[in-house]
């Protein structure tokens, strides 16, 4: 079980920000901004590359609601997922990033 699927199954503590059947929202560990939210799909799925367009249409839907519970949905945020090795992945299970809360610079990736 990869570290994800643990906190779905309630094995490792989250802080919660919204929860439905399918998806699960919550803080991350380590806060690259002043609100840096995961959402992820319950059902692991390793990336991007394997989400079908079904699950990505709902877990779309899911990111929605997680903006809008956390006040951010108008002012802005931005939405990171990342793939592989190249793309930084550390956890096999695909996961959104939803940073905000202030202005976000861009930064050099390279
Ligand atoms: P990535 O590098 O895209 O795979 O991102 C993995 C993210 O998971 C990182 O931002 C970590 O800080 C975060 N993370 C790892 N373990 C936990 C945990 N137990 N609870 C919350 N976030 C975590």
């Amino acid at each position: 079980m990869n570290i994800f699927e643990k906190i779905v199954a309630g094995e490792i503590p989250c802080k919660k920000v919204l929860e439905n059947a399918k998806f699960l929202a919550f803080h991350d560990i380590a806060p690259k901004a002043p609100i840096h939210v995961l959402a992820i799909p319950k059902k692991c799925v390793k990336d991007f590359n394997d989400v079908s367009p079904d699950l990505m249409a709902e877990m779309s839907d899911f990111i929605l609601e997680v903006v809008a519970v956390l006040g951010i949905k108008d002012k802005g945020y931005r939405l990171i997922t990342n793939i592989g090795s190249d793309g930084g992945q550390e956890v096999p299970h695909l996961h959104f990033h939803i940073l905000g809360g202030g202005k976000l610079k861009w930064v050099d990736l390279v």
